[in-house]
C-alpha cells in the first residue's frame, strides 16, 4: 500500500490546469476506498459512510466551474474526508454510537459548508470512538479502525478514521474532533499533520457535543502547508456558534513564508519525564536541536501543575458529557427500545442498549462529579485546577512563543492492549489534555519513525489565537525531517 503523499496544491494544480477532473479524483480515491477499506477485520475501516451522490455533485461543479474558466477556490477538487461527529445533510451521523444508528441529520455543519464553499470534495463520514471518547478507535460501535502502518495496532483516537484515511491516501485532508487529544494524538500514530486550533476559532455548529468546554474541530492533513490551508478556509466567526470567535482570521499560509530564527521555544521539564517511550525522546531532542540550529532560543521551562492535567480533564470531560449526552433518550434521535412498556423504561432501555460501556462508564462519573454535595469537591475543583493550568501556560507564554513537547508517551500500540484497562487508556492522554484544558492551539507533526517502523509525533502549542507562529515552527521541525 502506498501511504498518502498527495498535497493540497498537486490536486488543485492538476485539476485547474484540466491535467484531470475532480469527478476523476473523486472516482480514483472511491476506488482506493472500495480495494483497502472494508470492514472485515484485515482492511482500515476508516469509513463509516460513503456520500458519493453529494460528492459526485460538487465534483461536477467543480468541473464546470473549470471548464468555464471562473475564479477557483483554494480546495479546488480536494478529497476530504469528516469525522462523524459531524452532520452533513444526506448521510446517516452516529457519531459512532449504536444510539444514533440511522440517524439522518436535517442540517449541515458550518465545517460542511465552508470546505465545500472552498471547492472541496467530501468523500465521506469516519469512523471514531463513540461520541469521541478514547484513544484507540475501540470503543466505535461499529468495530476498529487498524492503522495503516501495522495492521494489528491502533491508529488512536478519537478521530482514528481521520488520521488513519489520509495516511493511507484515501482522501488528501480531513477533520476530526480534539477533545483532550483526538486529533493530535492519531495523527503521531498514523505519521500525518493534525491540528488543534485555538479553542473558538473554528465553528463548532453541527458538532455533535461531547464536553462543550473543550470539543474542537480541525484538519488533518500529510503537511503542515495544507494543515494551514485548511485552517484559513475553516477559521472565522459564525453566528451559528456563540463560542466562535470574532478575531479576525490570519493568513496562515502566508505565515510559512517567515524563517524561525530568533524565536523563543520552550521546552517543558514536565513533559520529559520517566514514561517516556526513549525513541520519541531521541526523536523530539533531534526536532528541538535542528530549531536551534535554524536560530530559535531554545529554554527550558516549567509547567508546574502538568500532574493535575489528567484528573483534571476526566472531571471536566465527564460531567460535560453526562449532560451532553441526556439529550439521547429515544424519544428525539436515531434508536428506541422497542419493547419497554412505559415511558422512563423506554428512555432506560433505550440507553441501555443504544451506548456502549466507555460511554455509560462517563456519564455515570460525570453524573457523580455533579451531583448536589459533590459539585464542590469535584467539578468546581477541577474548574480551579484548569485556571491553574492555564496560568502555567499563559506564565510561560511570556518568556517563550511556542512550547515543544512530546504527544503520546508511546508509539501505536497493539489493538485490545489498553482495552481492559480504562486507566491505562486515559493516561495516553498524559502530554493533550493541558493544552485542551488551556484552550491554547497545539499541532502534532511527524518526527521519524522508530526502530520498528511506527511514525512518531512532536506536539508544538502556541499562544491563544497565535497558529500563525505554531504553523512556522511545525513548519520548520517537517523541514528539517
Ligand atoms: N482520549 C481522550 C478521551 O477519551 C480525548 C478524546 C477526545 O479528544 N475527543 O476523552
Amino acid at each position: 500500500m502506498s501511504l498518502g503523499s498527495m498535497t493540497i496544491d498537486l490536486i488543485r494544480t492538476a485539476v485547474a490546469s484540466g491535467a484531470t477532473t475532480a469527478t476523476a479524483v473523486a472516482e480514483q480515491h472511491y476506488a482506493k476506498i472500495a480495494a483497502e477499506d472494508g470492514p472485515d477485520g484485515k482492511n482500515i475501516h476508516s469509513f463509516l459512510a460513503l456520500s458519493k451522490d453529494r460528492a459526485l455533485a460538487q465534483a461536477a461543479k467543480i468541473d464546470a466551474m473549470v471548464a468555464k474558466g471562473d475564479a477557483l477556490p483554494v480546495l479546488v477538487g480536494v478529497p476530504v474526508g469528516i469525522k462523524d461527529v459531524l452532520t452533513m445533510v444526506g448521510s446517516p451521523a452516529t457519531a459512532g454510537s449504536k444510539i444514533l444508528q440511522g440517524y439522518m441529520p436535517p442540517y449541515d455543519a458550518t465545517v460542511v459548508q465552508r470546505l465545500e464553499a472552498a471547492g472541496a470534495v467530501i468523500l465521506g463520514k469516519m469512523n471514531c470512538d463513540e461520541f469521541a471518547m478514547g484513544s484507540s478507535n475501540e470503543n466505535s460501535a461499529y468495530g476498529p479502525v487498524l492503522n495503516p502502518w501495522a495492521l494489528d495496532r491502533v491508529p488512536g483516537g478519537s478521530s482514528g478514521g481521520s488520521a488513519a484515511a489520509v495516511a493511507a491516501g484515501f482522501c488528501v485532508a480531513s477533520l476530526g474532533t480534539d477533545t483532550g487529544g483526538s486529533i493530535r494524538q492519531p495523527a503521531a500514530f498514523c505519521g500525518v499533520v493534525g491540528m488543534l486550533p485555538t479553542y473558538g476559532r473554528i465553528s463548532r455548529y453541527g458538532l455533535i457535543a461531547f464536553a462543550s468546554s473543550l470539543d474542537r474541530v480541525g484538519p488533518f492533513a500529510t503537511n503542515v502547508r495544507d494543515a494551514a490551508t485548511m485552517l484559513g478556509v475553516l477559521a472565522g466567526k459564525d453566528v451559528l456558534d456563540a463560542t466562535s470567535s470574532e478575531r479576525p482570521v490570519g493568513d496562515y499560509v502566508g505565515a510559512l513564508e517567515k524563517p524561525v530564527g530568533g524565536l523563543r521555544i520552550g521546552v517543558p521539564a514536565e513533559y520529559f519525564g520517566d514514561g517516556l517511550d526513549p525513541e520519541i525522546r531521541a526523536a523530539i531532542e533531534k526536532a528541538i536541536d535542528g530549531l536551534h540550529a535554524s536560530g530559535c532560543e531554545v529554554k527550558q521551562i516549567s509547567l508546574p501543575h502538568t500532574k493535575y492535567a489528567i484528573p483534571t480533564y476526566y472531571v471536566i470531560a465527564t460531567a460535560e458529557a453526562s449532560a451532553n449526552l441526556s439529550r439521547f433518550d429515544g424519544v428525539r434521535f436515531g434508536l428506541r427500545a422497542g419493547e419497554a412498556k412505559t415511558l422512563s423504561a423506554m428512555y432506560r432501555e433505550t440507553r441501555d442498549q443504544g451506548f456502549g460501556a466507555e460511554v455509560k462508564r462517563r456519564i455515570l462519573l460525570g453524573t457523580y462529579a455533579l451531583s448536589a454535595g459533590y459539585y464542590d469537591a469535584y467539578y468546581r475543583k477541577a474548574q480551579q485546577v484548569r485556571t491553574l493550568l492555564t496560568r502555567d501556560f499563559l506564565a510561560a507564554f511570556s518568556e517563550v512563543d511556542a512550547i515543544v513537547a512530546p504527544v503520546t508517551p508511546t508509539p501505536a500500540f497493539k489493538l485490545g492492549a489498553k482495552t481492559d484497562d480504562p486507566v491505562q487508556m486515559y493516561l495516553e492522554d498524559i502530554y493533550s489534555v493541558a493544552a485542551s484544558l488551556a484552550g491554547i492551539c497545539g499541532i502534532s507533526v511527524p518526527c521519524g519513525d522508530t526502530a520498528a517502523g511506527l511514525p512518531m509525533g512532536v506536539q508544538v502549542m502556541g499562544r491563544h489565537f497565535d497558529e500563525e507562529t505554531m504553523l512556522r515552527v511545525a513548519l520548520a521541525i517537517e523541514t528539517a525531517q
